[in-house]
């Protein structure tokens, strides 16, 4: 290989998880990093996302890192433009821009196994780092339906994360697909101004309505002055939601209260009976995601808006076809159809140890271990892995938690010391797993009776975490090195396992078993060093 850059480690992409990982790289002294970001600034899909309307449905306080508080965030729920520009700020404060590298694609990146290092293609070049930490998010690439005709449209299409600002909606015919939390916040946005709008909606969601307001300057003076009165508002914040997820995990029964708050939503804007009808969702709140907007409904209520309760199936020149036979004529179809979650495509370009893709290690699902690691993949991580979204609460909880995971786990390696990796034991990942879905089978995102993108083309919910923050937290603030297999520099071969009971064993070339590894180093079973440092408030 030709001469190249080396660093300690590589983040990939630039939003709150590989931002956070940045901050959390420099607090624990290692600055021979790199940020790795396709597009030319930072903030992910809060960069990307920048349609009429967008805002974030769960508080800011809450939203935001809890090593930088905002005491000036301007409303409870903050729009795109602000989340944006705290993200900026992040970047700054930090010091982080010196290690971004904008327009840096990440084309391929392939494990080393005679160096024990990945090997990274960017769009400017290759490099070599000794930890990848993947944090490209799972909204990060959009998904259009396959719509037969698609390509005799004649008029303009864009899906709600690409929005195209040039173009004028004034006075069109728009078609917008999909009632997800984009095409909610979307849809009161651009009715006013729509000619006509027709909304297709496969599935009616539930969507409450959203206590919004302005923080008022004696708010934000207080937080300034006195970070403890912020830091409050947050805990708050945290706590009610984690009361929350008991129904969502273990009763979903109980959920049917919130259900009547949601008709009442439905009943206070749509009048007419048969529309009504059309939005009113059959299955439980929370299988799908719950949304917040009140004003979702009074503009389903205008003269110019139609719904259509049925799938885009077809289309035929400038005519939708829905799948009941509806056919409607537009100028444009904006597709607010959500993002690969369980097929992100960046899991194509990471090649492990055997030389098989992420992707095809994860053909009958996504799994890792604790959200973070995956096997035959060593020494590379990902930041809001599988099973780690959440239905109901802050993903900035568990990005911090997957923070403290990924420092002790360089502890690890620096303790472990020389060129070493870790591979976590497939046993280890299947533990976790089987837990995992076990405690999944009773949840309201299981048994809700909807399908939703929390859910594999298996019907394997391989996205959201079934439990608390807080137990997240718990189980990710440091390594347990019996669920990883050290590998050391001097390999020539690829990784061979041999299951000895429930554990497995790497045998060739003197590697032993982490646990063994691990109290050679003279280590325990799990990293304690630096614990205190994990421990940030929510
Ligand atoms: P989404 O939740 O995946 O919704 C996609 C929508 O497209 C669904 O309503 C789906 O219908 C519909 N759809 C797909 N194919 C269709 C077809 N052929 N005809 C008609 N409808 C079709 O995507 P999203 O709204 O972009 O949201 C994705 C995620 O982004 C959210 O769940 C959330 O995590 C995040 N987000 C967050 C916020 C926030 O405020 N924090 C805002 C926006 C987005 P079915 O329901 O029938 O599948």
């Amino acid at each position: 290989m030709a001469e190249h850059e080396h660093v300690r480690v590589a983040v990939i992409g630039s939003g709150f998880g590989g931002l956070g990982a940045a901050v959390r790289l420099r607090r624990e002294g290692i600055t021979d990093f790199v940020v790795l970001e396709r597009a030319g600034s930072v903030g992910g899909t809060w960069r990307d996302n920048s349609y009429p309307g967008c805002a974030c449905d769960v508080p800011s306080h809450l939203y935001s890192f809890s090593f930088a508080p905002n005491p000036d965030w301007p409303r409870t729920f903050s729009g795109q433009p602000h989340i944006r520009a705290y993200l900026e700020n992040v970047a700054d404060t930090f010091g982080l821009r010196p290690h971004i590298r904008l327009d840096h694609e990440v084309r391929k990146m392939r494990w080393d196994s005679g160096e024990l290092r990945w090997e990274i293609e960017t769009a400017q070049g290759t490099l070599t780092a000794d930890v990848v930490v993947s944090a490209t998010g799972p909204l990060s690439d959009p998904k259009l339906p396959d719509v037969p005709g698609l390509d005799s449209f004649e008029g303009k299409v864009f899906h709600s994360a690409q929005w195209d600002h040039g173009y004028d909606l004034r006075g069109k015919r728009v078609a917008m697909i999909g009632t997800g939390a984009s095409a909610i916040q979307i849809v009161p946005a651009i009715q006013p101004e729509a000619g006509r709008l027709t909304l297709f909606q496969r599935t009616p969601p539930w969507v409450m309505p959203r206590m919004d307001r302005a923080i008022s300057g004696a708010e934000r003076w207080l937080h300034g002055k006195v970070p403890f009165t912020a830091a409050a508002r947050r805990r708050l914040l945290w706590s009610i939601r984690e009361l929350q997820v008991s129904a969502f995990t273990k009763r979903p029964n109980e959920l049917g209260l919130i259900e009547s708050i949601g008709r009442a939503n439905i009943g206070r804007s749509i009048k007419d009976p048969a529309l009504r009808a059309k939005l009113t969702p059959s299955y439980r709140i929370g299988c799908k995601r719950i949304l917040l907007s009140s004003s979702y409904y009074p503009a389903l209520a205008q003269p110019n808006v139609d719904v259509v309760a049925s799938g885009l199936q077809e289309i035929r020149g400038n005519t939708l076809v829905a799948s009941d036979g509806t056919e409607t004529e537009a100028d444009v179809i904006i597709f607010g159809t959500g993002f690969h979650v369980t097929d992100m495509p960046i899991a194509d370009r990471v090649v492990g140890a055997d030389g098989a893709t992420l992707a095809e290690s994860w053909k009958d699902g996504m799994q890792s271990l604790r959200g973070a690691t995956a096997s035959g993949f060593p020494n590379w991580m990902t930041i809001i892995g599988p099973n780690t979204g959440l239905g109901n609460s802050s993903m900035i909880l568990m990005i911090e938690s997957q923070l403290s995971y990924l420092a002790d786990y360089m502890r690890q390696l620096n303790v472990l010391g020389g060129r070493v990796a870790l591979d976590p034991r497939p046993a280890a990942v299947d533990a976790w797993n089987v837990r995992v879905q076990e405690r999944m089978k009773r949840t309201v995102w299981n048994t809700g009776g909807c399908t939703s993108w929390y859910l594999d083309a298996n019907g394997r919910n391989t996205t959201i975490w079934p439990g608390t923050t807080a137990e997240f937290r718990k189980a990710t603030r440091g390594v347990d090195l019996g669920e990883y297999a050290v590998v050391r520099a001097g390999a020539d071969r690829p990784l061979v396992r041999q299951r000895t009971g429930d554990h497995d064993r790497v045998t060739e070339h003197g590697r032993g078993t982490a646990d063994e590894q691990g109290r050679a180093a003279g280590q325990g079973r799990t990293g304690d060093q630096g614990r205190a440092a994990d421990r940030e408030s929510v």
